[in-house]
């Protein structure tokens, strides 16, 4: 195929994704007024798909962090860290996440995908097994695609799929690497991490957890799924994002094995990008302080978690399996679900629309996330919104 040709399929797919009036990969917030509120097309706007669990973006203290970093160390790194060293600051947050989490080991990357794609590649090697959830993130996929071990999926969170892989792995399941996210981020549904840490005891297994929407959100601490599950002991690396709860921009990997030391030398996505810039590092050190001081945080993104599930549901809504603050809305076909979110837009409110092959099931989502700095006001404009369009379908 020549070079430029192959975009023409992808320029039909855009056409027929902006048939409702508007591209929906490409909305621009003109103007963001506050974790939940922006303007869009001259129209003030409830943010209610920014995965800003906590709303920390605009937590003073975290804003005066970064302030304060951008004006004593500048505004970047130039460089990465081992060519061009570690300031004093990453190494420090490696530590509190370290110790957040209650390991002995933590990494720093750049983003939350080069944290997956870093981990992953460091870690396996052509001839290694993974066992990874069907429903993954796409770094996941990534990492091990990159890394030429031999993937092998499981069903979603189907614990009876898992074994069923890893008794026909027969020798191979000792030193398999088994992988799951904690909170599913496009239906918001939590692994069966008990039942998953207990197979993997049994066969000999590594677990990886991506706790990317679970840090801040679930556990007593705020650590994620593993914590509330009680199992964080076992698991063998968790791995997550500065990008959500944390509300700035990095990713991180902490382990019980002093082997994620020896990362550092080998991973790629780690040693050819440049490191966190001081601002983001010290915003991010700041918002792992708020998680850990602050549990009413948790307490009222809670509630409006619950506010936003039981509402849609109340209306007749077809919403996911379990309450969390990823509320997604199952519209079936995608010929419903476009219009439906064009709609939304245009009456205020901002949700992210998940079609396939990017949702499960083949079915379109009109997918929600909640934050602890929406009021029970902006909820419930949010629920209003959805019912007055089911009235006009
Ligand atoms: N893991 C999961 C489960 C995610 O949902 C995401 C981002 N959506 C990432 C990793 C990547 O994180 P980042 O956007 O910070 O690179």
């Amino acid at each position: 195929m020549a070079l430029l040709e192959k975009f023409k399929a992808t320029a039909t797919k855009i056409e027929q994704l902006c048939a409702g009036g508007r591209d929906p990969t490409q909305v621009v917030i003109d103007h963001i007024i506050s974790p939940t509120e922006g303007t869009v097309e001259g129209r003030h706007t409830i943010l209610a798909g920014t995965n800003n669990y906590l709303g920390l973006t605009f937590d003073p203290a975290c804003i005066e962090a970064g302030r304060k970093a951008i004006e004593e160390q500048g505004t970047g790194t130039t460089g990465s860290r081992m060519a061009n060293g570690s300031f004093a600051t990453h190494t420090a947050l490696e530590r509190e996440l370290a110790d957040f989490f209650q390991m002995p080991y933590g990494m720093v990357f750049s983003t939350g995908y080069a944290a997956n794609l870093g981990t992953l590649t460091a870690l396996l090697k052509p001839g290694d097994t993974v066992l990874l959830d069907a429903d993954a993130h796409a770094s996941l996929y990534d990492g091990c695609q990159m890394s030429g071990a031999d993937v092998f999926r499981f069903r979603h969170n189907d614990v009876s799929s898992l074994e069923k892989r890893l008794q026909r792995l027969g020798d191979r399941t000792k030193d398999c690497l088994v992988i799951t996210e904690g909170l599913y981020s496009v239906i918001g549904d939590c692994a069966p991490l008990v039942e998953i840490v207990e197979l993997k005891n049994r066969y000999g297994a590594y677990l990886m957890v991506d706790e990317a929407h679970s840090l801040g959100v679930y556990g007593e601490r705020g650590c994620g799924v593993a914590e509330v599950q009680g199992v964080m002991d076992e698991v063998d690396f968790i791995v997550g994002t500065f990008s959500k709860s944390l509300g700035a921009m990095g990713g991180f990997c902490v382990s019980p094995h002093a082997e994620l030391e020896l990362v550092r030398y080998v991973s790629r996505p780690f040693i050819f990008t440049a490191s966190s810039s001081p601002s983001i590092i010290a915003s991010t050190r700041e918002a792992l302080r708020q998680i850990k001081a602050r549990p009413e945080l948790r307490e009222t993104l809670w509630r409006n978690a619950n506010h936003l599930y039981e509402g849609l549901k109340n209306q007749g809504f077809e919403v996911g399996p379990e309450i969390s603050p990823v509320v997604a809305v199952r519209l079936g076909k995608k010929e419903v679900a476009l219009p439906f979110w064009n709609r939304l837009l245009e009456s205020g409110v901002y949700t992210n629309l998940m079609m396939p092959p990017a949702s499960p099931d083949r079915h379109s989502y009109i997918r929600c996330s909640v934050s602890a700095a929406h009021s029970e006001q902006q909820v419930e404009s949010v629920i209003n919104a959805f019912a007055n369009l089911k009235d006009q379908q």
